[in-house]
């Protein structure tokens, strides 16, 4: 009978011996799989690797109890490396299908961008560029030029800058115009967007102080009138993006705020958050657009480029001019201004809609997509499943839905849609999605389940993908 004293021995006998059989690092470097991956990785690098690899194989011998009877390494050392190795040459960041129907999908990116983009990019991001210099005077300029007199006439401002996101935008705007000051807000209004973007918080972070009114369902324009005093700075209005209040409600229009903040020499400003630029009534999307609040006499819109205007992350602050000027001379400017390809990016899309090519926008050619067309696209698809596949596998149909918009434009506002409704007998809807979602080659597909059933939405993948698509579902649903 072994006593634990014996046990203990055994045991420090056998990590030091499992200890023993790693490799030296010198060994390692000179073994056949890793002088074979040494031209495409940086020496230093590799070295790198293989030291956290042995150490990681050594911090495990150490805290283990068991031991494998074969030895210590299954796969080999060098191999851990390899896949190590692997991991760093590869981007994590890779295209998916999305067939959600959920156009504006901030998990999976946002809008994607117009082709004409990558055209840019290849003409300018590997250039240097006149990003911030004047040519006619030969001196420095300002990089906001490139999409400030596009923005200013799509959406009839006297100004526009762009910073990198809506938040950042808010934030900024709050920051120049209201510190130490009061910034008067709807009740109704004190959203928070996701991931943290929270109004009362930011509000805190730049410094001006909330001054709640009204309640939450219902804000007069007497509510707002009673709490204006000198230390007022601005009246804030904000679109409520991912939720909606519905019933007995009441706020005041935009025209009646904007001649209160008048009447009070002080800026209405308005987060729009998604920044409608073009007119989707036809498609049955009743959004506000940037154009109508201006016209109604908002001071300062902040938008989000990459929701309904269907462009490259950022945001945008647009209005009267004296107001924007000082926006932009805060030093918070500085630190949020955009870089080189989101101007690059946003001017591109910008002038889609200049020209008219509304199409052109993959996001917008989506949200317009009509139920015609996507009838036509989800049967043709189905027919080519029902002969991909062997008869009996899938049970089939195209049934109606509703896409969203997404990206917190547009609560509750939906497109009708075209299901594919699919179920395997093979696989639960879970697994099915779960194959779908992590495949052994080709694209991942993100799909709906709902009642055991999974949803595809042909509205959000691209008509070239289609093939990818029926590739990629025939693939999930073979061994
Ligand atoms: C989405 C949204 C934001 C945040 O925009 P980002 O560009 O994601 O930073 C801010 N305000 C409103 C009302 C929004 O809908």
């Amino acid at each position: 009978m072994s006593t634990g004293k014996e046990a203990l021995a055994r045991s420090a006998s056998t990590h030091a011996e499992l200890l023993r059989q790693l490799p030296s690092i010198d060994q390692l470097l000179s073994s056949a799989p890793l002088v074979a991956l040494s031209g495409r990785i940086d020496r230093a690098m590799l070295v790198q690797v293989a030291r956290e690899t042995l150490e990681s194989l050594r911090a495990r011998v150490l805290n283990s109890q068991r031991f494998p009877a074969t030895g210590l390494v299954e796969p080999s050392v060098e191999d851990l490396i390899a896949s190590q190795v692997e991991l760093l040459l590869t981007s994590s960041l890779q295209p998916v299908i999305n067939a959600t129907g959920v156009v504006l999908h901030t998990n999976l990116g946002r809008a994607p961008l117009a082709p004409a983009v990558v055209e840019e990019f290849r003409r300018t991001a590997t250039q240097y560029t006149n990003l911030e210099y004047h040519l006619e005077s030969g001196s420095r300029g300002k990089r906001d030029v490139h999409t400030s007199q596009l923005l200013a006439r799509l959406i009839g401002a006297e100004a526009a800058i762009v910073v990198n996101n809506c938040a950042a935008a808010t934030l900024l705007v709050l920051a120049a115009l209201a510190k130490g000051g009061e910034v008067i807000v709807s009740r109704g209004e004190l959203i928070e967007i996701g991931d943290g973007f929270r109004i009362p918080e930011i509000m805190a972070q730049s410094g001006a102080l909330l001054r709640e009114v009204g309640t939450t369902n219902r804000t007069r324009l007497s509510d707002y009138e009673d709490v204006l005093c000198e230390n007022s700075r601005l009246l804030l209005r904000v679109h409520p993006s991912n939720f909606k209040i519905s019933g007995f409600t009441e706020k005041p229009s935009l025209n009646d705020l904007a001649a209160l903040a008048q009447r009070f020499s002080i800026p209405l400003v308005e987060d729009l958050g998604s920044g409608c630029l073009a007119d989707f009534s036809s498609s049955g999307i009743a959004e506000p657009t940037v154009r109508a609040s201006l016209a109604a006499g908002v001071a300062i819109v902040l938008f989000s480029a990459d929701k309904l205007l269907g462009g490259p992350q950022a945001g945008i602050i647009a209005g009267k001019k004296e107001l924007v000027e000082r926006i932009r001379r805060h030093p918070l400017f500085r630190a949020l201004r955009v870089d080189k390809l989101t101007i690059a990016a946003l001017n591109v899309t910008l002038r889609c809609y200049v020209r008219g090519a509304w199409d052109e926008i993959p996001a917008l050619r989506m949200i317009r997509a009509t139920l015609n067309e996507l009838q036509q696209r989800s049967e043709n698809f189905v027919a080519q499943l029902h002969a991909a596949l062997p008869a009996g596998q899938v049970q089939l149909e195209v049934v109606d839905g509703a896409s969203l918009v997404g990206g917190g434009a547009t609560p509750e506002q939906s497109l009708p849609t075209k299901l594919i409704c699919m179920a395997s007998l093979r696989y639960s809807a879970a697994k099915f999605e779960q194959r779908l979602r992590q495949p052994a080659a080709g694209l991942p597909v993100i799909a709906r389940v709902e009642n055991n059933r999974l949803l595809f939405d042909l509205r959000t993948v691209f008509p070239e993908q289609e093939s990818l698509l029926l590739h990629a579902i025939t693939a999930a649903l073979s061994t």
